[in-house]
């Protein structure tokens, strides 16, 4: 869900809509491609994070169908969760579709295009969140509005949560879960993570379900030492033992350890990864140097 802020810098991200080239007169044909441009219109990164209005626009799609919503606003002024939620014949429990709609924010100077103008080359959607995760949003909004207009029969009733505060605020899915449980109350949820990946000709490579993410670890660091003058530093200076317990803290590295499920991801992908990729993912002892490779990629253990 979280993923580093430093990966997302990226200088600008797309998703794939699986449009011919060119793109521009399919463009209308993609309605999913067309939410998520006026998603990323929205500007909502976080800090502030005004997901409040993007709550509104998505409200604009969904009540016009005659779909229940509701909008949430959470103790941070602008900051909204959406729910919408259509009605199956109650034999089973809910299903939870969940995208967060706030964005970390941009270094506009390594964009080589507007960040929050939703732009369409090529058939891509360029744009922050096009990835992380307003791609994802626009796709289960989508759904959502379609089984409606189609008055889809459904056993469980289906809940799209557009949530307000993903990227390192309070007021995320956890405390939507503490203060308004009735609203995304399921039997399971959907979410980013995972990969539903295309191979060269087009087709499913292969659909893979994450199970677990990294955490962060907030940590508190207080050091002691003897305070004196500038001009008479001493070496128990606490400004001197904190910055040798945050080089220590630099310096590690979580040692490489695969769990049973860890280990069946990479097993799988060396059988159905195409060479030289697919030799990446095999045992130490198994791998042999493809010839085709040879810009020297590091293995991925
Ligand atoms: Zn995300």
């Amino acid at each position: 869900m979280n993923a580093s802020v430093f990966f997302k810098s990226a200088i600008a991200v797309a998703i794939c809509l699986s449009l011919p080239h060119p793109a521009a007169a399919q463009r209308k044909d993609n309605p999913t491609a067309d939410l998520l441009t006026e998603l990323i219109r929205v500007d909502t990164s976080n800090p502030p994070g005004n997901t409040g209005r993007l709550a509104e626009l998505l409200a604009t799609k969904f009540r016009p169908l005659g779909i229940e919503v509701e909008i949430i606003p959470t103790p941070d002024p602008g900051k909204a969760h959406f729910i919408a939620r259509i009605k199956g014949d109650g034999t089973k429990k809910p299903v939870l579709l969940a995208a967060h709609a706030d964005v970390v924010g941009v270094e506009r100077e390594k964009w080589t295009v507007d960040p929050f103008a939703g732009e369409v080359r090529d058939g891509y959607v360029y744009g922050r969140g096009a990835i992380d995760v307003k791609g994802g949003l626009a796709v289960f909004a989508e759904v959502v509005m379609r089984l409606a207009k189609n008055h889809v029969p459904l056993h469980r009733d289906v809940i799209l949560l557009s949530e307000a505060d993903e990227e390192g605020g309070l007021y995320g899915t956890t405390w939507l879960a503490e203060s308004h449980w009735n609203v995304m109350d399921c039997e399971f949820a959907l979410n980013e993570g995972g990969w539903i990946m295309k191979d060269a000709r087009g087709g499913v490579q292969y659909v893979s379900i994450s199970t677990a993410d990294k955490v962060s670890i907030p940590l508190i660091v207080t050091a002691k030492g003897t305070s004196t003058h500038s001009s008479m530093p001493r070496p128990d200076s606490a400004i001197f033992t904190l910055s040798k317990a945050l080089a220590k803290l630099a310096d590690y590295q979580t040692p490489v350890e695969l769990i049973p499920s860890t280990r069946e991801f990479f097993e799988t992908l060396a059988k159905t990864s195409e060479p030289p990729l697919s030799t990446y993912f095999q045992k130490p002892d198994q791998q042999q140097r493809p010839q085709s490779d040879s810009g020297g990629g590091s293995r991925n253990q």
